[in-house]
């Protein structure tokens, strides 16, 4: 079933649902099994499955010289979602990227998926590979989340890219697209990322996620400015709950995000991060409660595929 089918069905409702990321290469199906079994009593509306591009490591020749080998460390998120479905009978929505993936690869990806009866998909540009300062697409690839809804749209209207294939099957993908409120790191302003965020909603995206936030005011200011300027779909808030004094750092470096100042006192305190994971509880406690007062469609955690922690806050909340 369609996300915004979910969202229209719930009749003012707030929803639960969650993000994974398949295990590293060489772990089994069970770790992602023991990472959902104690959030099922929640009933999750739909479960996001994580795709991760290719890294370049290291590797020591005999002579002391070094070799760039690529390797992909967690590889499956399509069997992943497939399994999802099979087993619980959750929709479960693929992430998919542009880095990494010509044309040819997504459009392979998109007729498996369309194959395995997924309806949903996250269309996203993803991060620039690591050590690379801008995002670089694949020779042939989508360069930004635009271009790739663009394929996807295609697609859901039999328009695949073999221009001699004609009356291809039609998909019917519900489309979702990635939204900052704090904005994204790359763009110079707020309004610049609300422009692009616009075009891709006018391409396609049926509903938007948002990177996390600690401060629910920057998801409501976000929320209005985006009605403001005309982008009407469903705006579904991403929730993290912080588990360890590390994240303080890593953090706002990585997702370009501020932590509120009480927030970053009261982690600064704990004495160790099993005190900083119930800081972290507390206070995603306290942002679900005014996202549910205040109608959120759906709330979204980041679990890392750990479910501890969000299940402490849904016993909360739901
Ligand atoms: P885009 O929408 O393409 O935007 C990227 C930047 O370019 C923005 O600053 C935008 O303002 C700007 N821009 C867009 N179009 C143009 C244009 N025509 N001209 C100039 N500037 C333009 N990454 C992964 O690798 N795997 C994942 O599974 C994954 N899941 C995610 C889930 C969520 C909910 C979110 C919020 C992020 C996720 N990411 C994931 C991270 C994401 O890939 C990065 O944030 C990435 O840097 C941007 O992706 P995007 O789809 O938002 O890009």
């Amino acid at each position: 079933m369609k996300i915004i089918d979910h969202i229209k069905e719930s009749n003012g409702k707030t929803l639960f649902s969650f993000e994974i990321l398949p295990p590293l290469k060489g772990l089994g199906i069970q770790s992602i099994y023991n990472g959902i079994d104690p959030l099922m009593e929640f009933k999750p509306s739909f479960i996001d499955v994580t795709y991760h591009r290719e890294d370049y490591v290291l590797k020591k020749r005999a002579d002391g010289t070094f070799d760039r080998v690529s390797t992909r460390k967690r590889p499956g998120t399509v069997a992943i979602c497939a399994a999802i479905q099979n087993k619980y009978h959750i929709d479960a929505v693929p992430h998919l990227i542009c880095g990494g993936f010509t044309k040819d690869d997504t459009e392979t990806a998109l007729i498996e998926l369309n194959f395995l009866g997924i309806d949903n998909v996250l269309a996203l540009r993803g991060d620039p590979q690591k050590g690379e300062l801008y995002f670089e697409p694949e020779m042939g690839g989508n360069k930004n989340a635009l271009d790739l809804i663009h394929q996807i749209k295609n697609m859901n209207s039999g328009v695949y890219l073999d221009e001699e294939l004609t009356q291809g099957v039609e998909s019917n993908f519900c489309i979702g697209a990635a939204a900052y409120p704090e904005k994204h790191m790359d763009a110079p302003n707020l309004s610049s990322d609300l422009k692009y965020l616009k075009r891709k909603v006018e391409a396609g995206a049926d509903f938007l996620v948002t990177q996390m936030f600690f401060d629910n005011q920057h998801y409501f200011n976000f929320v209005n400015k985006c009605r403001e300027n005309g982008i009407d779909v469903p705006i579904i808030p991403g929730i993290k709950p912080i588990s360890s004094r590390k994240q303080l750092l890593a953090l706002p470096k990585v997702f370009n995000i501020d932590l509120p100042e009480d927030l970053v006192n009261a982690i600064e305190d704990c004495k160790n991060d099993k005190d900083v994971a119930q800081i972290g509880i507390d206070w995603a406690i306290e942002q679900c409660k005014e996202l549910i007062q205040k109608n959120a469609p759906v709330l979204h955690f980041y679990t890392m595929s750990k479910s501890a922690q969000t299940k402490t806050i849904c016993e909360h909340i739901f």
